[in-house]
């Protein structure tokens, strides 16, 4: 394995995640239970003053976003619409219900979902959209909220870059969407190892979640030892699913949910440095709301001028140099699976491909020494 001087990212764990994850252990209690309603409830606090904002949590997002569209009820012959320019897991939860993903081309000054190219994917048969926030950085939500409208479909918001991130001073999942879906995968800001949370304001929506989370039993189990009737008594009124998170995973979240604000503001305090130390140089660089909104500053995703300066040999670079990058995304039409199924020509995303050939991901992680900070920009300076 390489060691890196600067890996790509790491999490940000501390005593507190530990000391809890050990009472947990110690419990006698270890699966979903009070650890797992704790964080539900505390997250909801964080997000919400709101009495009816319903909290789920799962284990990823991807899980949460199989349910959102679930309780939704889309299925065979329904198409959602969703961006190419993100993970796999965005669309990959839209086959799992037999519907089919239509993709759009992103917007090349925000890496979001465009739009105004929203409106001609839509049919008969579009029943959701399914906007990502890029990096941190929210969608044009006031725009796909009046396509919805106007179009009779569901809004579902993967927000697993997402948390803290404002739109127009309201924080991502408390916008009018019908559930926004939150990672705490290892590298996401912030982590419970696999984890997701499911939001949504409509209790019907928040209970089938709840049920189709845990095999469609109509009680979890921590309930059933809790309540007065006899703890095996349970009945299963839907066929649901194995998504439930672990009290262990809920130990760490409720202390990563405390310090949720200060890893974002240490994130941007690297972003911040970064883009004055590279304003001229021959990059683009990050897009930033221009109002007071806040970014979750998840990733730092600087573009070459692909003309002078390859992007691979940027990243072997700065790899010599003991730096870890990535790249974010292959988008999805360029991938076999998503490209042979719905036989996507390349031609079709002009700006996610100008984009993806283009684009670099920088380390940004809450730990990150001023030395690593400063390795990083004098090794990217050294490159040009
Ligand atoms: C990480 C990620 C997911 C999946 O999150 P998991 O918790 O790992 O399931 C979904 N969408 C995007 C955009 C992601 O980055």
């Amino acid at each position: 394995m390489t060691s890196f001087k600067v890996p790509f990212s790491r999490p940000s764990i501390s005593e507190e995640e530990i000391q809890e994850v050990v009472h947990t252990l110690r419990s006698g209690w270890i699966t979903t239970g009070p650890k797992s309603r704790l964080f539900e409830s505390n997250f909801a606090s964080y997000l919400s003053s709101s009495e009816t904002l319903y909290c789920l949590a799962v284990n990823s997002a991807t899980s949460g976003l199989h349910l959102s569209l679930e309780a939704l009820g889309i299925g065979p012959g329904d198409e959602v619409i969703t961006t190419t320019y993100t993970f796999t897991a965005t669309a990959e939860v839209i086959r799992y219900l037999g519907a089919k993903p239509i993709f759009v081309d992103i917007d090349p000054d925000t890496f979001n979902i465009n739009p105004s190219l929203v409106i001609p994917a839509i049919t008969s048969r579009t029943k959701a959209i399914l906007p990502v926030h890029f990096a941190g950085l929210s969608a044009n939500m006031d725009e796909i909220f009046d396509i919805a409208r106007s179009n009779n479909l569901f809004v579902v918001e993967d927000a697993a870059h997402a948390l803290p991130t404002t739109y127009k001073g309201s924080l991502i999942g408390t916008l009018a969407s019908d559930f926004t879906v939150f990672s705490f995968y290892a590298n996401k800001t912030m982590t419970t190892g696999e984890g997701g949370m499911v939001v949504t304001s409509n209790k019907g929506l928040a209970e089938r979640v709840r049920t189709m989370r845990l095999h469609g039993i109509n009680k979890d189990a921590f309930n059933r030892f809790q309540s007065t009737v006899p703890a095996w008594a349970y009945d299963v009124i839907a066929p649901g699913f194995k998504y439930n998170i672990t009290d262990i995973a809920a130990s760490i979240g409720i202390h990563q949910l405390k310090r949720v604000d200060l890893l974002r503001q240490e994130r941007q305090s690297i972003f911040l440095s970064y883009n004055e130390a590279f304003s001229s140089l021959p990059l683009i660089l990050p897009p930033f709301p221009d109002n007071e909104d806040l970014h979750s500053c998840h990733l730092y995703v600087v573009r070459l001028n692909g003309e002078f300066y390859n992007r691979d040999s940027f990243i072997s670079y700065l790899f010599d140099k003991g730096i870890g990058c990535s790249v974010h995304y292959t988008p999805l039409h360029l991938l076999s699976y998503w490209r042979d199924t719905y036989k996507l020509s390349q031609l079709s995303f002009p700006c996610a491909q100008q984009v993806f050939d283009t684009c670099v991901s920088l380390p940004i992680y809450p730990g990150m020494s001023s030395d690593q900070i400063q390795h990083v920009i004098s090794s990217v300076k050294s490159f040009f």
